[in-house]
């Protein structure tokens, strides 16, 4: 088995210890190990930073804070370009420790790297672009206006589903606004994150202002939730822990932006594009092996063209090639760990019981493909009664629903806590109105499966989040709006 540094060609870029103020800690406690979940070798072990690690790390980004919001627009911009710069000129060895650590397939990876750089160049544009407005006020001889200014110290506590991408989307904009921040990236994917900040420092990102706490989540969480010093908390991952964090964050009365889970409805009308819609599903269902926030996770069909449905999917599915990451072709990679196979599997054996038909897969490859493998997988006739009708799948399972009326469709699209993504495959335009605007989901893609992109809004309704990332939206989560009244001025 090749080990880890002989298959990047920057080996440096591999670091194993907290990055704080611009330099690499050790830990007093235990270390993590780091897994590759397609074959359980242990890549490397992680010390625990813990509460002091954190604890030095928000005084370090405090203490930048006071220098790094008063840094010229201007002079960010340029510093977070390299940043970017340097992310893409080494998208090959940050791609290589993503498969490592959580499996994706290596072009998927890579993707990931580019997509994620991608949020540092239009957040330093648009950090750029960031302006107040002036305002009238009824007072005579005054004047008022408005001033965006950085938050201050901000908490990013990141998954392992996209390692780079969800701390470039955060830290980007919240550090080209003028924030300063502590990263604590998931223990199953801390390479990733490290290495990035190895980058950050290489591009001349001042001491203090990137830092990436790694350990124990709860003790460092409760550092950055409750800590005075630290202004908001950033967080992507499951709705049980936001809500979590969000309390702890409640006694300061922290601000908070929460990226949480989702339960996307795929809709797929009579009057769609069958093939687009099937190519449609299978990509957005398929990426990361399953394991996406905004993944296909109800495939809602209407009657007339079901069968066709199921028929162009399993077709499709049963061409996925599942492996290791690092093989040519593999498109299908590990699920992040074993746990989650035997999760994957409870579900379709559940939706089994409750009556709905596997079509295809159906079954765990960890025993012969020696990781955490799982078939891809297609199931139909479920109802909503279903555990898998209402749970985040995260893994590679399709599963498909029929309903009879546009009304009926839209009820069981919304029928979820969740709010996150949905998708909708229709050429009749006036079903593109009711559909688009009766989804209760705070992205809708119609005739389209992919929805993120760096310049538009991302972010949830209902209990899949609170705030906007990308974009004008993302740098301005980052700010207070100030307003500011000056009286005693000569008319
Ligand atoms: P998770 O279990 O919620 O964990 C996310 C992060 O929170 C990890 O770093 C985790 O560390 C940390 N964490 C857990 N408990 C904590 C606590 N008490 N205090 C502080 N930190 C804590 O989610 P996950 O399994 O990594 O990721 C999958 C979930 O993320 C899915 O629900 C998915 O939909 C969601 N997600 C959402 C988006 C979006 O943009 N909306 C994007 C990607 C993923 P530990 O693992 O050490 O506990």
């Amino acid at each position: 088995m090749t080990a880890l540094k002989d298959r990047l060609n920057d080996a440096a870029l591999l670091k194993t210890e907290s990055f704080i103020a611009g330099s690499w800690h050790g830990g007093s406690g235990g270390g993590m190990d780091v897994t590759n979940p397609a074959n359980r070798q242990v890549l490397a072990t992680i010390p625990d930073a813990g509460e002091a690690g954190a604890r030095q790390a928000v005084a370090a980004a405090a203490d930048a804070f006071k220098t790094w919001k008063k840094t010229s627009v201007f002079e960010r911009a340029k510093i977070l370009r390299r940043w970017h710069d340097l992310i893409t000129e080494n998208a090959d060895d940050l791609a290589t420790l993503i498969t490592a650590e959580m499996g994706k397939p290596f072009k998927e990876a890579r993707g990931e790297v580019l997509y994620g750089a991608s949020f540092i160049t239009v957040s330093a544009e648009e950090a750029m672009r960031l302006h107040g407005e002036t305002l009238h006020v009824p007072t005579p001889g005054a004047r008022g206006w408005t001033i965006h200014q950085p938050v201050g110290v901000v908490g990013c506590i990141t998954p392992w589903n996209f390692p780079s991408a969800m701390i470039a989307r955060k830290c980007a904009p919240a550090m080209a606004a003028g924030c300063t921040v502590v990263v604590k990236p998931a223990p199953e994917t801390p390479l990733t994150a490290l290495a990035m900040a190895e980058l950050a420092s290489r591009a001349g990102i001042p001491a203090g202002v990137f830092n990436v706490v790694c350990g124990d989540a709860e003790p460092i969480g409760k550092v950055l939730t409750g800590s005075d010093d630290v202004a908001m908390i950033g967080f992507t991952g499951s709705t049980e822990v936001g809500r979590i964090l969000m309390r702890q964050a409640a006694d300061t009365i922290k601000r908070v932006a929460l990226e949480l889970g989702g339960n996307a409805p795929f809709i797929v009308m009579d009057d769609a594009d069958l093939d687009a819609a099937a190519d449609g599903i299978v990509a957005s269902r398929f990426r990361a092996a399953g394991q996406t926030c905004v993944s296909a996770n109800r495939i809602i069909a209407h009657a007339p063209i079901a069968d066709a449905l199921e028929a162009a999917l399993k077709a499709r599915i049963e061409k996925l090639k599942v492996g290791d990451g690092f093989a040519d072709g593999t498109a299908i990679g590990p699920l992040i760990h074993d746990e989650a196979v035997a999760r994957v599997d409870a579900l379709v054996r559940d939706a089994e019981k409750g009556g709905a038909r596997v079509l295809t897969g159906g079954r765990s490859l960890a025993d012969e493909l020696g990781g955490a493998f799982y078939a891809p997988t297609l199931v139909a006739g479920g109802t909503p009664e279903l555990e898998i009708f209402s749970s985040e799948i995260f893994g590679p399972v399709a599963s498909v629903y029929r309903a009879e009326s546009e009304d009926e469709i839209l009820r069981l699209a919304n029928d979820t806590p969740y709010g996150l993504a949905g998708y909708v495959y229709t050429r009749d335009v006036g079903r593109v109105h009711r559909m688009s605007e009766g989804l209760d989901y705070g992205m809708v893609g119609v005739n389209a499966a992919m929805v993120g992109s760096p310049m538009t809004p991302f972010g949830g309704m209902k209990q899949s989040g609170i705030g906007r990332e990308g974009g004008k939206w993302g740098v301005e989560e980052f700010t207070e709006l100030k307003f500011v009244l000056v009286g005693g001025i000569d008319q």
